[in-house]
This record gives C-alpha cells, structure tokens and sequence, in this order.
C-alpha cells in the first residue's frame, strides 16, 4: 500500500493539530515514555478524557464503547504524530494495553465497567509484567495467585514482587500478571488480572533515576485480594492476552518518525548557535558531515515507520519489522542526543535547572534516557535474535 495522504485525511490532521493546540497540558519537558509530576495529574487526566471525547483516541473500540470502527486506518496514527509534532503529552499510562486485553479476551462486565472510566480519564492503568527475575525472559515470572474460595466468593490472593512500573505511582489500576499454575509449563501457568492499585497489600516505591526523575516504580504484592471476576480471559491463559495486547498496541510507532525529525532539527539549530572559532559549530565541514549522516539515518527510520504502517494496516507485517525499527530508532536516537551533547562541550554537562544549561538541560535528560528506549519493549539484544531467528531463519539461539 502506498501510505498517500487524501484532502480528508489532511482536514483531519489540521483538525487534530487545532485540537492539540487549544487543549493540551502544554510542551512535555523530557523526552521518552515518563511520568507526570503529581500537580499535573488533573490536567493529564482532562486531556486523557478530552482525547477520548473527540473521538481521537479509542479509535479502534468497537462502537458500543465509543469506537469510530469507520474512521481510516491511519487516523490513530496521524493523533500519534500530531501529540509528537506538538511536543506534548501522549496519553499516560498502560490503558492502550489494558484496554486491547479487555476488548479482546475481557469479559462483557468488564468492559462495561472499566472501558469508561479509561475514558473519562478517572482511571490510570499501569503495566505490572516485569519482575526482578524476569524481564526479557518474561514467562520466568514468579509472583503467584493462588485461589481461594467458590463461586461469586472466589479471589486470587497475589504474593511477590513487580518492577519498572511505568506510573505505577498514578495508576488507579493495574494490568497483572501472576503465575497460577506453578506445575504448567512456564507460558502456560500464567494469568492476567485488573487488579486496583488501591487494593490493601499493593505497596508502590518509586525508583529515582539516572535522569533525576521518577519513572517507574517498584510494586510489592503482599497477600492482595483480587475477586476472580477480575480475572483477564481464561484461567493459566495469561500469556496469550498479554502478547496478544501488545501485539495490539501499534500507534506508537508513528511518533517515533516525528520525534527524531523534531530531534535533528533542534540538533541542527543548536550547531548553528553553537559558537565555533570566528563563527557557529555548523560552519565546521565535520559537524556538517556528521549532521548530514544523522539526517539521513532519521529519514531512513521515517521510511521503515512508513514501511511498518503500510504493512500493518495490510495484514502484511514481517516478523523482523517490529524488532528492526524499534532497535533503529533507539539507536539512532542515542547518536542523535550523543551528538547533541557533544556540540556543548562541558556545557552539556549542565542538567535541568542549572544556570546557562542549554533548552534547560533538555539534552542531558535525553541523553541520560536514550539507554531506556534501548529496552523497553524489548532489549536490543533479544530483539537482535528475534531478527536472525524469525526475519532470517537463522538457527535458534540455545534456550
Ligand atoms: C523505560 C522503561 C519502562 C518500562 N516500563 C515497564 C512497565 O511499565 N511495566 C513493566 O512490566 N515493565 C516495564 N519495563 C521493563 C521492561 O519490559 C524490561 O526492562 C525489559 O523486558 C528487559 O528486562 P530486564 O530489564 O529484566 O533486563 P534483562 O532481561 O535482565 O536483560 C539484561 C541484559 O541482558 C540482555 N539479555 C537478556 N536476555 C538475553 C538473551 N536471551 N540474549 C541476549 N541478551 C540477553 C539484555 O539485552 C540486557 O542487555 C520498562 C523498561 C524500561 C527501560
């Protein structure tokens, strides 16, 4: 499919640019997947709920549940690079991923229950996956549900321990998975829960990082309740729902074409601010060369967002797409701030806040953060060996 923009689609876009422009919580200061300061709450939680309003996210919900199941293809993609354009906040949060979970395998109750509180932004949900002893190896997890009771009585009471939850500590609810089944296999004991983050023995301790800012979050599970009706598809059948949701969660590709675009270009405007002899770092022929190969390298990674969407909204996906513009991006996001740092010489060293730091220390934030985006959502690594297994057909790595 060639990815052509059409007059409405164009409409559209302006719209949701004006849109963004009159109702946003104003410019996000750092960049990547990062979790608001407590006093903006109240306005990520409007703009969530405006977002929804508007039709603009939610896209793809059955109608019932405020869907537009008319609207083109590439509009969830078109909000994602206008949030991006406009260097605001992307909705916050895991409920994209709890939402494609309750859609597809939730109960009908449940989704009358949550789906409208996702909406209406009064519920923040947060992804509890990630455990200390398992991240890449993810089926390794090993905090357990165990259930209790019969019938409209039944809970799962979950023991141990998740981490780097993303805004774990805003979150209303989270989107767990706990091993039920420690004899099954390791894939096939697995459930997934919607657990309340207010529920007693759910204990939340931010993680402060390199950055300065906290992200993520470790959450201790001591003796939580959950009622069995907030169980996520089948019972030992949580793998499935999480690949599956994940799977699910696509827009955020289109953003990251916007984000290095927007990135090269204040490269470039700080080379030219940047003083250098008698004139501007840009009059230098290296840094020129080096911007030149930067800029290429963002238009390649547009090419391979083009590239995934196309092929996305076809049916058409390769198994090493998703792994080689996720490890591209990430990688060329890291030269591109590198670089940026480079040009300030000591100055870069100067962090948000600090007098004379350059766009606030925005460049040292982004660099300190360029390894974070190396391994979320999968390390570069095993993503490197997703490639060679399932893009090339290589022989696969021992397990
Ligand atoms: C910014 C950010 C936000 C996150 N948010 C969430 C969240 O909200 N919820 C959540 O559940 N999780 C979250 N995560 C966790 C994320 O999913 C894990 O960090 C990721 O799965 C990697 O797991 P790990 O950190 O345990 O590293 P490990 O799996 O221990 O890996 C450590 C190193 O070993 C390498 N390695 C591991 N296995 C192999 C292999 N087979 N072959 C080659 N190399 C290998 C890795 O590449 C890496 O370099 C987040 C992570 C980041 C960075």
């Amino acid at each position: 499919m060639r990815l052509e923009s059409t007059p409405e689609l164009e409409a559209f876009r302006l719209t949701v640019r004006a849109f963004i422009a009159e109702h946003a919580p104003g410019i996000k200061a750092h960049t990547g997947v990062r979790a608001p300061e407590p006093e903006l709450m109240p306005a990520i939680r409007a703009w969530t709920a405006a977002l929804y309003e508007a039709g603009y996210l939610g896209i793809d919900w059955p109608a019932p549940y405020g869907g537009r199941p008319d609207a083109h293809p590439l509009e969830p993609f078109i909000v994602a690079e206008e949030i991006a354009r406009a260097r605001t906040w992307p909705p916050v949060g895991a409920a994209a991923l709890a939402s494609a979970a309750l859609i597809e395998f939730g109960t009908a109750t449940q989704r009358d229950r949550f789906l409208p509180r996702i909406r209406s932004g009064e519920d923040m949900w947060c992804q509890l996956f990630s455990e200390p002893g398992a991240g890449s190896d993810l089926a390794a997890l090993s905090t357990r549900a165990r259930r209790e009771g019969d019938g409209d009585d039944a809970v799962y009471v979950v023991d141990g321990q998740k981490v780097w939850t993303t805004n774990g500590q805003h979150a209303d609810m989270g989107y767990l998975l706990a091993r039920t089944d420690p004899d099954a296999s390791p894939h096939r004991g697995i459930t997934a829960f919607a657990l309340s983050m207010r529920s007693p023995g759910v204990e939340i301790r931010p993680l402060r990082e390199i950055t300065g800012t906290t992200d993520f979050n470790e959450v201790f599970l001591d003796g939580v309740r959950i009622p069995a009706a907030d169980v996520i598809g089948e019972v030992d059948a949580g793998w499935r729902v999480a690949m599956s949701s994940l799977g699910r969660e696509r827009s955020g590709v289109a953003a990251r074409g916007t984000e290095l675009l927007a990135t090269l270009e204040d490269l470039t405007a700080l080379a030219e601010r940047t003083p250098a002899g008698a004139g501007s770092a840009l009059d230098d022929s290296a840094t020129r060369q080096a911007i030149g190969e930067l800029a290429t390298r963002v238009h390649v990674n547009g090419a391979l967002v083009a590239l995934a969407q196309s092929r996305m909204l076809h049916g058409t996906e390769q198994p090493a797409d998703a792994p080689i513009g996720k490890i591209f991006f990430s990688e060329l996001n890291h030269d591109l701030v590198d670089f940026g740092m480079r040009l300030q010489g000591t100055d870069g060293l100067l962090t948000e806040g600090d007098p004379g730091a350059v766009a606030d220390g925005w460049w040292a934030d982004a660099y300190l953060y360029a390894r974070a985006y190396t391994i979320a959502g999968g390390a570069n690594e095993v993503l490197r060996t997703q490639i060679a297994e399932r893009g090339l057909g290589l022989p696969r790595e021992p397990r």
